[in-house]
C-alpha cells in the first residue's frame, strides 16, 4: 500500500468521482432524518420517494418468494421479461418480446450502464433528474444540456432539439426524455410526442425515454414516445413509483430489435458488476407486471390522490404570486419563487441553494434547490417532492369515501396533513419576507 511521508495514505481519488457531491435526493433525506433525530419537526418534501405501500398482492408474493436463494440469469429471470414485455404490449401496444426486455437493480443502474456501454454524447434538457448529469461525468462522458422555456414549463420541443442537432448531424448521442417528468411533473401531449420523435429519428438519436411516473399519469393515459419512434426508443421503467417500491431496487429497460446490441454489452457489465438483481424482488415482480383488478384499484386510488393534492398546492402556492405549472402525473412541483427575488436578496437570498437552506433552517421544510436540475444558480427555482403523509392510511381512507363524499381539501388536510401545512408553512414564510 503506498503511504507518504508522513505515513498517510496516498490517497488518490478518480479525478472523475473527485469533488462530486453524494446524490441531492438522498442528501436532503438523510439530512432531514438528522435533523428530526435531533428532535426538529422537519417536513420532508426533498426525496421523491411514493407515500403509498406495495400492493398488497405483490408483498404477498414476496412472502412467497423468500426462499429463493439463487442466482438468476444475468438480463433477469425469463418469467419477468415476459410479464414486463407483455405489460407493455397491454399498457401501451408496445409489443416487443421478451428477449428485449433488461432488468436490472433500479432503472438507476440501467441509465449508468447503458451510459457506459453507449460512446455518445448525453443530451438532456434543463431541468432534468439529478443524477442523469452526475452519472455521465462519473464516466466521463460529454454532458450537452437542452435549454427549455418557462412559459413552456420547461417541457423540450421538438424545435429546441432540431436546434441542438443541426450543427453535428451525425454526430451519436443518446437524449433523455422523461415524462411525467421530474421535477416539473408535467407531460407532453400525443401531438408534441410525435415531433421529438420525428427529430429523433432524423438525426437518429438514441432515445431513452424515462417513463418511470408513467403508470401515475393522473388521468391513466400515459402514452408512450416509443409507439412513434419505436426503432430508436430504450423505454426505461421499473416498480420505484407506481409500485411504492423504490427500496425494492428493481428496474426494466425494454430495447428494440436494432438496439440489441447495446442491451448484450449491458449484461457483459451487469456480468462483471452486479451479477443479477436480487431473486425474490423479481418473483414478486412478475406479480405486479400482471396487474390484475387489485392493482388496478390501487393505480386508481393513487392517482386520485396525488392528483387533487398537486393542484391543491400549486393553487395555494399561486395565490401567493409563485409560478408554479400544473402536475398532470407524480409528484413533483416546481415552483419558481422569482417574484420574491428583491425582497429575498435583501435576507441575502440570490441562489437556489441558498433559497432552500433557509427555508429548512426557518421553516422547517426540505425541498431541493432548481441548481441540483441544471437550472442557473441564481434562479429561484425548487422542486418539491408532495409525498410527506401516510399513503397507507390514505388510501384507506378514499376506500371509505362513500358516494357522496369528495375527496376534497378537507380529505386533503387530514389524510396527508404534513404535506399540506408543510406548504402552508412555506406561504407563510414568504409572507413575512414581503
Ligand atoms: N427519483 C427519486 C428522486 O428524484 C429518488 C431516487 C433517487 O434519486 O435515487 O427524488
Amino acid at each position: 500500500m503506498a503511504y507518504n511521508k508522513n505515513n498517510n495514505f496516498n490517497i488518490q481519488l478518480n479525478l472523475k468521482v473527485r469533488g462530486l457531491p453524494q446524490s441531492a435526493t438522498l442528501v436532503i433525506n438523510e439530512k432531514s432524518a438528522e435533523l428530526i433525530k435531533q428532535g426538529r419537526q422537519i417536513y420532508k418534501l426533498g426525496l421523491g420517494q411514493s407515500p403509498f405501500p406495495v400492493p398488497r398482492p405483490v408483498i404477498d408474493e414476496l412472502k412467497v418468494n423468500a426462499f429463493q436463494k439463487d442466482y438468476l440469469p444475468v438480463k433477469g429471470l425469463p418469467s419477468l421479461r415476459e410479464a414486463v414485455a407483455e405489460y407493455h404490449c397491454r399498457r401501451h401496444g408496445i409489443c416487443h418480446s421478451a428477449e428485449n426486455v433488461l432488468i436490472g437493480p433500479g432503472s438507476k443502474e440501467l441509465m449508468f450502464m447503458l451510459q457506459y456501454v453507449y460512446y455518445g454524447d448525453l443530451l438532456i434538457p434543463t431541468p432534468s433528474w439529478v443524477s442523469y448529469a452526475p452519472q455521465a461525468k462519473i464516466i466521463g462522458r460529454n454532458v450537452e444540456w437542452l435549454q427549455t422555456k418557462k412559459e413552456n414549463f420547461w417541457r423540450l420541443t421538438a424545435e429546441e432539439l432540431e436546434e441542438h442537432c443541426k450543427d453535428d448531424p451525425t454526430r451519436p448521442r443518446i437524449v433523455i426524455l422523461n415524462y411525467p417528468s421530474n421535477p416539473v411533473g408535467v407531460t407532453y401531449t400525443q401531438d408534441e410526442l410525435k415531433k421529438i420523435a420525428h427529430v429523433a429519428r432524423k438525426y437518429k438519436l438514441v432515445l431513452l425515454s424515462d417513463e418511470i411516473y408513467g403508470e401515475l399519469h393522473y388521468k391513466g393515459k400515459h402514452i408512450s414516445i416509443c409507439r412513434y419512434y419505436p426503432e430508436g426508443t430504450i423505454l426505461s421503467g421499473g416498480l420505484s413509483k407506481w409500485c411504492g417500491a423504490g427500496g425494492w431496487r428493481l428496474g426494466t429497460f425494454i430495447f428494440p430489435h436494432s438496439l440489441r446490441w447495446l442491451l448484450d454489452s449491458m449484461a457483459v457489465m451487469a456480468s462483471e458488476t452486479f451479477t443479477a438483481t436480487s431473486a425474490p424482488i423479481q418473483y414478486a415482480a412478475v406479480r405486479a407486471f400482471q396487474g390484475g383488478d387489485t392493482i388496478e384499484k390501487y393505480l386508481w386510488n393513487a392517482r386520485m390522490i396525488l392528483e387533487k393534492l398537486g393542484l391543491l398546492l400549486a393553487k395555494k402556492l399561486k395565490d401567493e404570486n409563485v409560478f408554479v405549472p400544473k402536475p398532470a402525473g407524480g409528484f413533483y412541483l416546481f415552483p419558481d419563487f422569482s417574484y420574491y427575488r428583491e425582497k429575498l436578496a435583501e435576507k441575502g437570498i440570490t441562489t437556489s441553494v441558498k433559497f432552500c437552506d433557509k427555508l429548512l433552517e426557518e421553516a422547517g421544510v426540505a425541498i431541493l434547490p432548481g441548481a441540483s436540475f441544471g437550472r442557473p444558480v441564481d434562479e429561484l427555482t425548487a422542486r418539491l417532492s408532495f409525498v410527506d403523509f401516510d399513503g397507507a392510511s390514505a388510501m384507506e381512507a378514499v376506500e371509505h369515501l362513500n358516494g357522496k363524499d369528495e375527496l376534497d381539501e378537507e380529505f386533503l388536510e387530514t389524510h396527508c396533513a404534513p404535506t399540506v401545512k408543510a406548504v402552508h408553512f412555506i406561504c407563510e414564510w414568504l409572507r413575512l419576507i414581503q
